[in-house]
């Protein structure tokens, strides 16, 4: 009775509570499975397959980068400010003494994740907070690279559009309007979106951010006339023409750096000091 209940209100929640969408997510996770090495693949599939989430089976990589979003209202509400960092959208760049003070934010969880996947787990609570650590790393990077997810602003929730006609609102446009529109739908674009050609540097979290920073300052927030973005404002095939390359770049970039992460750990090399607070 309890799983009727909880299946309901989840089926009943917004759209928008689903960073990037159930499609984003999930391609994040599977562009990742491409590029890990052959230490990078065991190690995934080990803590994928450990802990306490063994009982409901083992869920593929990329199916399991959604739960996040699923139990951040429900039981792991303490990972509820994991999913983004509030950066003034007045200011030119983040600062994280100012907008991640209380260290409850988007980096700091994936920080977190990486020092729970780089710790040699024993027993069965430690494997599950391990396997937990996986999923968190893998939502968590592709959230970051959602723009909308590292300002202050609501993250763009309360800004009203209409989207090809439809009323909905600027975060959720980038959650799912774009790639819907773009038709990158997993698994059928997987494909295409692993192949593109992306330069994902090194490990630099405060860089990524600042990058995602800039996509909301000078794109999401933007008419292509250079226009402010407001509640009210109809957007439609132009906004999407200038944006669709934007949001593929991200994908790409998310599950390559994903990756990256991933395969350092599973050598034995966290990227571990990541932030100087
Ligand atoms: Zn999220």
């Amino acid at each position: 009775m309890r799983t009727i209940i909880l299946l309901t209100v989840l089926l009943a929640l917004p759209d928008d509570v689903y960073a990037w969408g159930h499609d984003g997510h999930k391609l994040v996770c599977a562009i990742a499975e491409r590029y890990l090495t052959d230490e990078g693949k065991l190690f995934t599939n080990r803590v994928n397959a450990q802990g306490e989430f063994l009982k409901d089976g083992v869920l593929s990589f990329p199916e399991s980068c959604l739960w996040p979003d699923k139990v951040r209202y429900t039981t792991r509400k303490d990972s509820y400010e994991h999913h983004f960092i509030n950066i003034p959208i007045s200011a030119n760049s983040v600062n994280l003494g100012r907008d991640c003070a209380a260290l409850t934010c988007l980096p700091a969880g994936i920080q977190r994740s990486i020092v729970y996947l780089a710790s040699s787990a024993v027993g069965q609570r430690e494997m599950g907070r391990q396997a937990a650590a996986l999923r968190y790393l893998g939502h968590f990077i592709g959230d970051l690279h959602q723009p909308l997810h590292v300002i202050d602003d609501w993250g763009g929730n309360k800004i009203k559009v209409t989207w090809f006609g439809k009323e909905t609102n600027l975060h959720a446009v980038w959650d799912s309007g774009i790639i819907a529109k773009s038709g990158l739908s997993y698994p059928e674009s997987l494909e295409f979106l692993s192949a593109v050609k992306v330069r994902p540097g090194a490990v630099d979290l405060v860089r990524w951010l600042n990058d995602s920073f800039h996509l909301v300052r000078n794109n999401a927030y933007r008419h292509p006339n250079g226009k402010v973005v407001s509640s009210g404002d109809k957007l439609g095939k132009a906004y999407l023409d200038g944006n669709k390359p934007l949001v593929i770049e991200q994908l790409a970039l998310a599950g390559q750096r994903l990756a990256a992460i991933i395969n350092a750990t599973a050598i034995g090399k966290p990227p571990l000091l990541l932030i100087n607070w």
